[in-house]
């Protein structure tokens, strides 16, 4: 009964990889900083890392489709994808590789276990005379000048890494298959506890939630695993230790590899703005949440994968998503006189932009993508902390005859991307949160043109890409 069991799989999966009409490649890179950087994600902490309890990896994947139209997919282990660190990557990736910005995919997993990637430039008068800063101002004054020069170092090197993982992947592209499928996993639930009239942090079973797990699997022509894309829409914050760690989704990739030797295993975070993984709080936590999310994913592995021919299409748009009214001058001078520190220094922060620019900005350019498999599966990324009602819509939209799947963290993550439901509600992801963004600072919410400006956009690539397939 076994035997027929496995050779049923075997021939299932043998039939549906059929002549490869892709090349692929993955390969992944250690990025865990070597010195005791530090860490990204909880403005809590007192000092640098103390070593680690995984290492961090960047990795990549690398499809060509027949016609050799290339997608180069990068996921991180970090909290974030700088705007300056995107936008010099697109310059190198465009300059080495010949590659158009729109097919370069660069993924944030949020953990809050990483290292300090974003340095606070000084702007206003006097700027030049004063130091940069990294994002946390409980870092010791002293201790200041030493992390600017830590996380500039990582940044760069990372930078570098990821050009050669790039280059790697491009040399070493191999005919294979793709094939898609996705399964289910339980421990994201809604963040957002309705409280009298407001919103708290804390476990909502009632509130919207999307236990999508997409996995698409690469394999080489005699169908050996060569690399699992999967996604999964959830904070990836079971933990805040001072040791490095991938938190969950670090855990999924690491077990995910163990048990299927020669495969590199990439997570892509989706939109888990509003979402946690729960219960949460201790490494163990993260390791059984990493377990379950493996698990879904080797169920996707099987869950009747459907093969995936080209072509491959990619498009891109930064769109201008506006601010609602900004604080004036004098609203300002009285906020900056408050006794809440991060009340006190956001107001501050934006009286040295108005000095030096003599005005706030107007809008922030948002970047969407939109990626054809040919006609069978639609990745859809989104830049900044999107919250679960995009992802649900967007599929809902899209999804009529084709698969699709939403990234969120992708290319850049400058605050919360609200829905304009959670606009309108307010809270934490609704807008309460822009006033912690220093390294570019949100002078105030989103308006409310934002949820209709990033679909109607991400609606009119999918259709420029439908079209050119046709
Ligand atoms: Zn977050």
């Amino acid at each position: 009964m076994k035997t027929k069991i496995i050779l049923f799989l075997l021939l299932s999966s043998y039939s549906l990889f059929s002549a490869p009409t892709w090349k692929a490649a993955a390969a992944k890179v250690v990025i865990t900083p070597e010195k005791k950087m530090w860490m990204a994600g909880y403005a809590s902490r007192k000092t640098g890392a103390e070593g680690k309890l995984q290492d961090l990896f960047a990795k990549a994947l690398v499809v060509e489709d027949a016609s050799g139209a290339r997608m180069v997919i990068i996921t991180l282990d970090l909290i974030g994808v700088p705007r300056p660190f995107r936008l010099a990557m697109e310059k190198e990736v465009r300059a080495k590789f010949k590659l158009p910005p729109s097919q370069l995919l660069l993924n944030a997993s949020h953990t809050h276990s990483g290292p300090m990637i974003r340095v606070v430039r000084p702007i206003g008068r006097g700027a030049l005379a004063r130091p940069a800063t990294v994002s946390y101002d409980n870092i010791p004054v002293d201790q200041q000048t030493r992390r600017v020069a830590e996380t500039i170092a990582y940044m760069a090197k990372l930078q570098t890494t990821l050009l050669g993982l790039i280059g790697d992947c491009i040399k070493n592209l191999r005919p294979a298959k793709l094939a898609y499928s996705h399964a289910r996993c339980g421990f994201a639930m809604n963040r957002r506890l309705p409280v009298k009239g407001s919103f708290r942090n804390s476990p909502y079973p009632d509130g919207l939630v999307d236990h999508d797990v997409p996995v698409l699997q690469v394999r080489s022509a005699d169908g050996k695993l060569l690399g699992i894309l999967f996604g999964y829409a959830c904070h990836n914050t079971t933990t805040g230790t001072m040791q490095f760690n991938g938190d969950y989704a670090g855990w999924a990739q690491e077990y995910l590899e163990a048990d299927n030797p020669g495969a590199v295993a990439l997570f892509v975070a989706g939109c888990g703005g509003d979402q946690n993984p729960y219960p949460r709080g201790t490494i163990d936590l993260a390791k059984k949440h990493g377990r379950s999310l493996a698990t879904a994913v080797e169920a996707g592995l099987i869950a009747n994968p459907k093969s995936l021919a080209g072509p491959l299409r990619a498009a891109l748009a930064y769109v201008d998503i506006d601010y609602s009214k900004p604080p004036t001058r004098a609203e300002l001078e009285q906020r900056a006189k408050s006794t809440n520190r991060y009340d006190k220094r956001y107001a501050e922060t934006l009286l040295e932009v108005l000095d030096a620019e003599g005005g706030l900005p107007k809008n922030y350019p948002v970047p969407v993508q939109v990626i054809h498999f040919g006609s069978q599966l639609t990745m859809v990324t989104m830049g900044g902390e999107v919250v679960i009602d995009y992802s649900l819509r967007l599929k809902r939209e899209l999804g009529n005859g084709r698969a699709v799947w939403v990234a969120g963290y992708s290319n850049d993550v400058m605050t919360y991307i609200p829905s304009l439901r959670v606009l309108r509600e307010g809270g934490y992801e609704g807008g309460g949160a822009m006033r912690y963004g220093r390294s570019n600072p949100h002078p105030s919410h989103w308006a409310e043109t934002i949820e209709k400006r990033l679909v109607d956009r991400i609606h009119a690539l999918d259709r420029k890409l439908t079209h050119s397939r046709e």
